[in-house]
């Protein structure tokens, strides 16, 4: 069915049963040109545009569980590129353009709100750096505004500005920054793939490599063996471990970040806003309810649910930022498993392994860079050659040293 104004109104004239599924819930075929294992919204993405772009349409879809229920499910749904880096921005804003554009590509509802993001400056020397990161976007073609104390205050006046600690002193604002409804996002790129043709197959884990030689020709998976011209992993928080069945060891640690939700309010907080003097964020959902979340969980771990020292640090910070925070009931909590690289930038290259190729190292920004992420990693497995948008994102640049490090603050995957 595609959707418009006059398909909705009639569906909804009618009764529920003229609703039709979304998507297939295909069986696997013996084999495929491409497989991609991971149905998160890289993977569900990348299928999408190797049909669109590239006309590769024999593609299958590999995740373990039910598609949406990864981390494209799990994030605070933030979208931005406010980037500093030249091996980032371009990356980043390709991806804000598929975004502006997404509902249009896919006929699907993905609830794109460009509300703004803001980032909060304490001192003179965060506002320098966050003046160079503007100027940085600009030279770009990105938007970026620094608004000083009176700017902000327009914006977020609930924010305690009067904090003698960590006083607000201003904010990078990028206006088309903002929210995107993340699990319609995974739907919508699948009904988009299925509809092309590509099968999206839940429930098969991919178990080991089919293998002739250094070439990968396939896959093990929990429903046989499926052949595949070429295999792309984009297994996300789990990349460490599906490379490993390869026998590759990847520059990546996995951590949880966790995600928060108050209770409902009345529209509040119109954009995201982030605070600079320690690691918290928040936004409003379209149901009232505050999404915020902080740092990563300092161990490795594979648990979908995070531990007791990050939530207090989340609400010291909260409530370091927004005294009133501490008046609301939180409705729910969950965490997500992410990989978290060396030096806080992402992988999307070919693998030592031909047929073999690695979409990974998303760390904590990697929803934002669903679409750029997809289209470049299609380009990647359809070309054979790196997408220029994601030109610099080589995995044998940690053999190199040359790293990616928007933040400057070394190898180590906490400080991204
Ligand atoms: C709490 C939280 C908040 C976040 N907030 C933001 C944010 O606001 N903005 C932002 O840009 N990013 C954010 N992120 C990061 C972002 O969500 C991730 O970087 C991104 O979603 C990862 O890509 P994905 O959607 O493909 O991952 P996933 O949805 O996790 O997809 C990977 C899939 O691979 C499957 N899989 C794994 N192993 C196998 C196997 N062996 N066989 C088959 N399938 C397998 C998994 O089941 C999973 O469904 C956040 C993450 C979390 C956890």
């Amino acid at each position: 069915m595609r959707f418009s104004a006059f398909s909705l109104a009639r569906n909804a004239l009618r009764s529920l049963d003229t609703w039709t599924p979304h998507w297939r819930d295909a069986a696997p075929k013996p084999a495929y040109d491409v497989v991609v294992v991971g149905g998160g919204g890289h993977g569900l993405a990348t299928a999408y545009y190797l049909a669109r772009e590239f006309g590769v349409a024999n593609v299958a879809v590999l995740e373990k569980g039910w598609i949406g229920g990864g981390n494209v499910g799990r994030n605070t749904t933030i979208v931005r590129s406010n980037y500093m880096l030249p091996g980032n921005v371009p990356f980043y804003e390709l991806s804000m353009k598929l975004w502006e554009r997404l509902e249009q590509d896919i006929n699907y509802n993905a609830m794109v709100s460009q509300r703004g993001v803001l980032n909060l400056y304490h001192s003179d020397a965060q506002r320098d750096a966050y003046a160079r990161r503007g100027n940085a976007m600009r030279l770009h073609g990105v938007d970026a505004e620094l608004l000083d104390r009176e700017g902000v205050r327009r914006l977020a006046p609930f924010l305690d500005f009067d904090n003698a600690r960590f006083p607000v002193q201003g904010g990078l604002l990028q206006r088309r920054g903002g929210t995107v409804r993340h699990d319609a996002v995974a739907w919508g790129y699948a009904r988009a793939a299925d509809a092309r043709g590509v099968d999206i197959v839940q429930n098969c884990e991919v178990t080991g490599f089919l293998r002739e030689g250094d070439a990968v020709v396939g896959v093990e998976t929990t429903r046989g063996p499926i052949r595949a011209g070429k295999v792309g992993l984009a297994a996300a928080g789990h990349s460490s471990r599906v490379a490993a069945l390869a026998g590759l060891r990847l520059p990546i640690e996995s951590h949880v970040l966790q995600a928060f939700v108050s209770e409902g309010l009345k529209p509040l907080i119109d954009g995201v806003v982030t605070f600079g003097a320690g690691h918290f964020y928040v936004s409003q959902s379209d149901k009232g309810g505050l999404v915020f979340g902080g740092d990563i969980d300092g161990y490795n771990s594979y648990a979908q649910r995070g531990n007791l020292p990050v939530i207090e640090d989340v609400m010291e910070c909260g409530m370091a930022l927004w005294p009133g925070l501490g008046r609301l009931r939180l409705l729910r909590h969950w965490g997500g498993v992410m990989d978290m690289s060396m030096d806080g930038s992402p992988i999307i290259d070919a693998t030592p392994l031909e047929g073999l190729y690695l979409n990974a190292g998303w760390c904590y920004g990697g929803f934002k860079a669903t679409p750029a992420s997809g289209l470049c990693f299609a380009h990647l497995i359809a070309r054979d050659a790196p997408h220029p948008a994601a030109a610099a994102y080589r995995l044998d640049r940690f053999a190199s040293g040359r790293v990616i490090d928007e933040k400057g603050q070394g190898a180590q995957p906490n400080l991204h």
